[in-house]
Order: structure tokens, then C-alpha cells, then sequence
């Protein structure tokens, strides 16, 4: 593609090329269009497409991207078998209007490559829940995030209070970048049965996929209990409870909801956060709970 499309349309528009892209946003912004981004994986769920409702309706022009990014996975299987379902993706973005869907190539994002790249000081929030448990996955947040932002410059970026932690990252990565972007958490969506919508989901047997919901389950039960019960002793009863449905829980953990840390005991009027994550076959699942 080489001139930039114009900015009027209403249809989405699929930009690949970076160039193109910037000559692209450039126009919006000349135009006076307040900027959204939403930033995925692909494998568009209603999940995703609840971003971009809310993008839409607080801005003039959301861009979404689709870039599976190789960097921020610890599990090269996982890389590789994560779901990409390009056409099916387009088609529900054009049902919205209003979108420009940006789906870079690994060269465009990595020009020099995937070694050595930069780094960042996240401090303790890599060192605990899904820093802890996949070293390296929230470099790699980062670093695609960090060239995303430089490419978009939303006014405001949505994302997914699902990756509750992945929130607070890029909300480093913003104070880091010394960014003037804006980051708007949206509520998980959830399938009728309460299981948090993600890409992941597709690749669950019919059998897991009946197990799944229980994540939520356990989030709510555990829920219950904290103003009654010892917080070690919820804890204990909410990795046994998924472990005796067949889940392989890699953490459950209440947490103060604005740091992140361990919580130790119940205190009225502090706000709490349960998180989880737990394996189904090879499936890693994670969901979280504001309470
Ligand atoms: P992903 O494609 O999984 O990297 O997710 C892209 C964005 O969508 C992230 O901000 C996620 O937190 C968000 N997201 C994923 N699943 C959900 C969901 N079920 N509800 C709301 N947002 C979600």
C-alpha cells in the first residue's frame, strides 16, 4: 500500500506496512480525531471486540492491532500453536466500522532481529504471579507494547482487566515511556457459564472445555470466604478444589489490589484482587476476581 487511506471511511481499513501506517494516523490526527488502541493477539473473541465498543465510543478512531508477539512467550509450544484466524478476525472487524486494524510483520516489529533486545525495571511486579511463573513473558510485553505506542500514540490505550497484572505493566511501561496515553482497564467478558473469553479457549477438547468454567467458580467461592476465613486456609481449599476438577493450578492467589502484593488478612475498605492460573492438559488458563 503505498498512499496513506483515507481517514473519512467508516469501513475498517487493513493496514500491513508501518509507512503506510504512520502517513495513515498522521492524517487522523491532522484531522482533529482523538486516537484508541487496542492491542491483540488476534483470534478475536467478544472479548476483544468489547475493547473496541468502548474505544469507539470514547474516541474518534480506534485502531486495533493483531501481532502475535514472539518475544513475550516463555513456551515456544505455546508460540506455536497459538490460534490465528486472520480472515475471521477481519470480518468481525468490519462489522464495527470505525476501525483500522494494524497487523505488522516480526521484521517490521524486530527490524534488527530478536536478540538483545532492550530490557526494563518492572521491579517486584516481575517477580511475582505471572512474572514469577513465566520468566521473561513481561519483557516481552513491553517490548511490544514499547514499539505499538510509538507507532500509534493513542490518546487512549483499552485493555483487559482479564490480564490484571499485564495492566499494571504496561501502566509502568506508560510512567517509563514518560507516555501521555491513557489506560483504560475494561471488564473481563465472560462466556454464559463464567468462563473468562479467551483466544486460548478454542483450543480446549470438548471435555476441558465443560471443566474450564470452574476457575471462576473457585474465584467466586474464595470470594466469599475472605472476610470469614483465614486467607492461607482459603487459599489451600481453592488449589485443592481445582486440582479435584482436574486443573493442574500453578497459583491462587489474594492479592492488595492496587500493588499487587500478597494480602494476609481481611480489612475493610482495602480493596482485593484473586488471581489464578491453572493448566487444563496444556492449556494454561488465567482469570481474576475484583472483590
Ligand atoms: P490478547 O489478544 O489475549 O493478547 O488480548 C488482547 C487484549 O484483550 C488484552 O488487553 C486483554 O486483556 C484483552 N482481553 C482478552 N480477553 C478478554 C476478555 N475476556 N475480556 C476483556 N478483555 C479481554
Amino acid at each position: 500500500m503505498s498512499n496513506a487511506p483515507d481517514t473519512a471511511s467508516t469501513a475498517m481499513i487493513f493496514i500491513k506496512d508501518p509507512h503506510s501506517f504512520n502517513a495513515f494516523i498522521s492524517n487522523a490526527k491532522a484531522a482533529g480525531k482523538s486516537i484508541g488502541f487496542v492491542p491483540t493477539m488476534g483470534a478475536l473473541h467478544a472479548g476483544h471486540m468489547d475493547l473496541v465498543r468502548i474505544s469507539n465510543e470514547r474516541t474518534g478512531l480506534t485502531v486495533v492491532s493483531i501481532f502475535v508477539n514472539p518475544t513475550q512467550f516463555n513456551d515456544p509450544g505455546d508460540f506455536k500453536k497459538y490460534p490465528q484466524t486472520l480472515e475471521k478476525d477481519i470480518q468481525l472487524l468490519d462489522k464495527t466500522g470505525t476501525a483500522v486494524l494494524l497487523a505488522p510483520r516480526t521484521g517490521d516489529m524486530y527490524p534488527a532481529g530478536l536478540q538483545n533486545l532492550e530490557t526494563y525495571d518492572l521491579g517486584y511486579l516481575e517477580t511475582l504471579l505471572e512474572g514469577k511463573f513465566r520468566p521473561g513473558h513481561f519483557q516481552g510485553v513491553c517490548q511490544v507494547m514499547n514499539r505499538l505506542l510509538k507507532m500509534v500514540e493513542p490518546d487512549q490505550l483499552f485493555m483487559g482487566q482479564k490480564d490484571y497484572q499485564q495492566c499494571m505493566v504496561v501502566q509502568r511501561l506508560l510512567e517509563l515511556m514518560k507516555s501521555r496515553t491513557r489506560l483504560v482497564t475494561c471488564p473481563t467478558v465472560r462466556e454464559a457459564d463464567g468462563l473468562a473469553m479467551s483466544s486460548r479457549n478454542m483450543r480446549l477438547t470438548p471435555e476441558q472445555r465443560a471443566i474450564a468454567p470452574g476457575i471462576y467458580q473457585t474465584l467466586k467461592a474464595a470470594a466469599q470466604q475472605i472476610p470469614h476465613e483465614s486467607f492461607e486456609s482459603i487459599q489451600n481449599q481453592a488449589l485443592q478444589r481445582l486440582a479435584d476438577q482436574g486443573f493442574r493450578p500453578e497459583y491462587f492467589e489474594i492479592a492488595d489490589a492496587r500493588t499487587l502484593k500478597p494480602a494476609h488478612s481481611f480489612q475493610p475498605g482495602k480493596q482485593l484482587v484473586l488471581l489464578v492460573a491453572a493448566f487444563l492438559g496444556e492449556i494454561r488458563l488465567i482469570d481474576n476476581l475484583l472483590t
